[in-house]
């Protein structure tokens, strides 16, 4: 299977106009399974051109028609999704059953969006005298921007792609290198649904060159992006510089906290497959584990069992529970981290290894003893590594979870109505689940505060960043 996956621009797909391309690779095996085209600045501009005409057509179709080609878009998706599965795990990674479930919430998410479309409802405000009229409408904001990173590739893009276009709004998505094919299968789906040329466009290329361009260009209204926090820091200081709207979705360090009255088996089933999930590269992964000093023994003994028993392997085989990490960049960086850790004091309790000569995998594994000095216990590891830790009362694993200053994801299990209130209450968090793991639907609001930014994907606020308020008031 070898994908040329080419740029999408004005409604046609189409090389880089220098021919420059760039391998694809497969995690699990290091083999080269494609191209993907980059976009010169020439095709930039084409794709620039193509959004401010699409967006002009867009907007004036109607919420029902772009729902019908939304909602269409979605079937594709479910009727594909065995193929586009393989295609999913094979340039990423990720085991088959979970490639399976990222596209079917993308196809939910497409649903969502075009349903919320529908309903994107303005108001009339009471006037201060009977013959004044006030109304505030919603229009789309205009073309947009959208920059998404290789570890969910297609519900990345359709998170953000979605709710832009069922508000209304053209799109230039500037998708993930390492894992171009799915993006660009989504975009088909859409393309195949109906959705007019121009409206949607798909690049790929140098991304800081790529985002230095389109930010800064007077045709783009709004930008979006998900990735690490430096990154998200340059882009929205870019944004800011040249006034425009940005959501940004960026990392986490989440603390999942279990306390001594919590169903323990239930929750270290529960944050073991949470953890090792897409092999951690998850930025909603469970990280800082704290667990209350009466359970943690046994907290950890059956976290390592669990770990231990996870297959790893390539990501096609029936069984495998983890895949590789995307890239050898990706494996070196949490190595770096682990080997840190393991030089200041760490106890690798699972794992800790490379496994295999060929591919990017890596044990799970399991770390305790850690300590704030650790660089790993102040950075994203985004990897399949659990830091386990004691704390004594609910003060003190507050603190701790607030310690850094990411704020995008926390966890607790509690059966205590008190403790989940005082949690509710103290966490400084975008989102926070107790007792299961119930995050990232498309009808709720995911997003961070602090360094992990600001602006909201899912939820009736996914529509909001693409929309903007206009106030209109008459006299007769
Ligand atoms: P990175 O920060 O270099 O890249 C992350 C994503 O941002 C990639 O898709 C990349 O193409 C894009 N990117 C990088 N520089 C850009 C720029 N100037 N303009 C536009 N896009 C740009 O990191 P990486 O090595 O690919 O991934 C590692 C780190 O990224 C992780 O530690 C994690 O913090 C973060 N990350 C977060 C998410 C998330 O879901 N929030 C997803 C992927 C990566």
């Amino acid at each position: 299977m070898s994908h040329q996956t080419q740029l999408f621009i004005a409604g046609v797909w189409r090389d880089g106009s220098d021919r420059r391309t760039l391998d694809v690779v497969n995690p699990a095996t290091d083999d080269v399974i494609g191209t993907v085209a980059c976009a010169a600045i020439g095709d930039l501009d084409d794709a620039l051109n193509a959004a401010a005409a699409g967006f002009k057509v867009w907007r004036a179709v109607s919420a029902l028609d772009r729902y019908k080609i939304l909602r269409r878009a979605g079937e594709l998706l479910r009727e594909r999704v065995d193929a586009l599965a393989s295609i999913l795990t094979t340039e990423q990674g990720k085991p088959l059953p979970e490639s399976r479930v990222e596209i079917l919430l993308s196809a939910d998410v497409l649903d969502w969006a075009a349903e919320e479309g529908r309903r994107a409802y303005g108001r009339i405000i009471p006037g201060r005298s009977n013959h004044i009229l006030q109304s505030a409408v919603r229009e789309p904001v205009g073309p947009v921007a959208a920059f998404t990173p290789w570890n969910f590739p297609m519900s990345q893009v359709v998170r953000k792609i979605a709710p832009a276009l069922g508000a209304g709004c053209s799109v230039i998505v500037k998708a993930a290198e390492d894992t171009p094919a799915s993006a660009a299968e989504l975009v088909r789906a859409l393309a195949d649904a109906g959705i007019p040329a121009g409206v949607l466009n798909l690049v790929f290329g140098d991304p800081a060159e790529i985002s230095n361009y389109l930010i800064p260009h007077p045709v783009i209204r709004k930008i979006s992006f998900t990735g690490s926090v430096p990154v998200g820091k340059k882009l929205a200081a870019l944004a800011g510089e040249h006034m425009k709207r940005a959501t940004m979705e960026l990392g986490g360090h989440a603390p999942a906290i279990v306390f001594d009255d919590a169903d323990l088996e239930e929750a270290t089933a529960l944050l073991t497959g949470s953890k090792f999930r897409n092999a951690g590269q998850v930025c909603v992964s469970p990280t800082r584990f704290l667990v209350q000093e009466s359970v943690y023994d046994k907290f950890v003994e059956r976290f390592a069992a669990n770990a231990n028993a996870i297959k790893v392997g390539n990501g096609l085989e029936a069984g495998t529970g983890m895949g590789p990490l995307v890239n050898h960049r990706r494996l070196q960086a949490v190595e770096d981290l682990i080997a840190d850790a393991a030089q200041k004091g760490g106890t690798i309790r699972a794992g800790g290894s490379r496994l295999g000569n060929k591919g990017s995998f890596l044990e799970p594994t399991v770390l305790t003893e850690v300590t704030t000095s650790m660089r790993i216990m102040n950075e994203e590891p985004f990897g399949p590594i659990a830091l386990i830790a004691p704390f004594r009362h609910l003060d003190d694993a507050v603190e701790e979870a607030n310690r850094l200053p990411f704020g995008l994801a926390a966890y607790a299990f509690s059966r205590s109505a008190r403790t989940v209130a005082a949690l509710g209450a103290q966490v400084e968090t975008g989102m926070l689940t107790f007792n299961h793991l119930g995050l990232a639907l498309p009808e709720v609001p995911f997003g961070g505060v602090k360094d992990s930014g600001y602006g909201l994907e899912g939820g009736t606020e996914a529509m909001d960043a693409y929309l903007a308020t206009k106030f209109l008031t008459h006299a007769p």
